[in-house]
């Protein structure tokens, strides 16, 4: 073949390699991440006592594992469940010193590489051209997440706006999508943001869920219909936009955003605790290599930052601040950082108590409720009591499904169910601002 016949013939094969990738079956994912974690395991360990909570954090705080349940060696306490990821080359390792220390341990996920590829293996391509195509029952890239939004725009112009907010470390524009009939007046609004931690991908699924599910409930349900006539809402699907585009095609599990430290080698900042309330306290790292690291100081990432800025000139009107995570099952409220009650506790706990009461309704599914400090564990700087000091009454961090059965995999035949009963628990949140509570935000000092 001549140059210019290999050079056809190179372009007509990968047109067809493009055009089976885009209309039937494609491997997406990088290759599945080029087979990275093959023969990883999770490990699910329960210290019974507090001896076996020291030895577990010694020997875990010294291994190199990825922490999904708690997020850190430090955080591990007794009687709670410790998730955690392991390299092929640790498993024996880990299996041997634990039955060495007689700790009580299961492997929830014998070859994670497989687990993966049962979730997001080869699967039609979900580029769609249309509204009434896009499949909400799948995962997204961060791309196709973006053309979602402005899509959404064009087709719902009386209720849908798309803006940015800023731009992330590595120049991704900061979209956030503004659902709610249009008016004139300065409308109460409620802040939604999925996608803070890379790896929780059932956020941004209920981020797009949400407005879709809104949209097509708009003056067919008499609830929906009054939130969004009263109420804007802010929604912002991908939080951590550098972050969520590494997880799809770098690394499945990563949490951080990717900004850069010049001191070490290690990347990103975890953005939960980059806001600027008892920045770096307790339960966070001022290691640049850990999954909890502060950052070198508050609202450091820009996607923070610019988020911050956008809620401090809106936060009179901001009544509700919402942040979906996951995993745990889990609906929490300020204080993060200490153990002290909030003032407005009566009107935030008896709509945390609303919100699980809703979600449970759908499915059974039970959630535990309260301020994230005793519920979970002790954190600065996390965005809930930014919000709240920041004269927000109403500030929630839901974790979402599930408890640790798939993890951060949870499959998208899960989707569904999942997104449908914290639909719920948000409509009662979001239904509850429109309501007065007994201390009103004029009222009552923050923090
Ligand atoms: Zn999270």
């Amino acid at each position: 073949m001549s140059p210019d016949h290999m050079g056809a013939f190179r372009a007509s094969v990968l047109l067809t390699w493009v055009i089976i990738c885009n209309n039937v079956l494609c491997p997406v994912l990088g290759y599945l991440y080029n087979n990275r974690y093959a023969g990883d395991q999770v490990f699910k360990i329960t210290p019974s006592n507090d001896e076996e909570v020291r030895t577990l954090r010694e020997i875990l705080g010294h291994m190199k594992v990825d922490f999904w349940q708690p997020n850190s060696a430090s955080l591990i306490c007794h009687n709670a469940t410790v998730d955690v990821h392991v390299k092929r080359n640790d498993t024996q390792g880990l299996h041997a010193r634990l039955k060495w220390e007689n700790i009580d341990y299961q492997v929830f996920i014998s070859n994670l590489q497989k687990e993966i590829e049962k979730q997001t293996g080869y699967r039609s391509s979900r580029k769609r051209r249309s509204e009434a195509q896009y499949d909400y029952e799948v995962y997204h890239s961060l791309e196709e997440i973006q053309s979602w939004m402005f899509m959404m725009n064009t087709t719902h112009p009386n209720l849908v706006d798309v803006f940015s907010v800023g731009k992330s470390y590595e120049g991704r524009p900061l979209y956030v999508l503004q659902l709610g009939k249009k008016r004139r007046l300065q409308k109460k609004a409620v802040w939604i943001d999925c996608g803070v931690h890379a790896r929780e991908w059932i956020g941004p699924a209920f981020c797009q869920w949400f407005v879709k599910e809104a949209i097509n409930s708009y003056q067919y349900d008499s609830v929906m219909t009054r939130l969004l006539n009263q109420l804007n809402f802010y929604i912002m699907p991908v939080f951590n936009v550098d972050g969520y585009r590494f997880s799809w095609i770098t690394d499945r599990f990563w949490r951080k955003t990717r900004s850069k430290n010049h001191k070490f080698h290690c990347r990103g900042v975890d953005a939960n605790r980059n806001w600027k309330v008892k920045w770096c306290d307790e339960g966070a790292s001022s290691h640049p290599c850990d999954d909890t690291y502060c950052g070198p100081f508050p609202e450091s990432e820009p996607e923070v930052k610019a988020v911050a800025k956008f809620l401090r000139k809106h936060k009179k009107r901001v009544e509700a601040y919402i942040s979906i995570h996951a995993y745990a099952q889990m609906l929490l409220y300020p204080y993060s950082y200490k153990y002290a009650t909030i003032p407005n506790f009566n009107c935030v706990e008896s709509a945390a108590h609303n919100a699980v009461t809703a979600l449970y309704s759908a499915y059974g599914v039970k959630y535990r409720y309260g301020p994230a400090s005793t519920t979970l564990y002790v954190s600065s700087g996390s965005s809930i009591d930014w919000a709240y000091r920041n004269g927000i009454p109403y500030a929630f961090a839901f974790e979402l499904r599930d408890t640790g059965y798939f993890g951060f995999l949870l499959p998208e035949s899960l989707i569904k169910p999942t997104c449908t009963e914290t639909m719920r628990a948000v409509k009662a949140i979001a239904s509850g601002v429109l309501k007065k509570c007994k201390t009103d935000r004029e009222k009552f000092p923050y923090i």
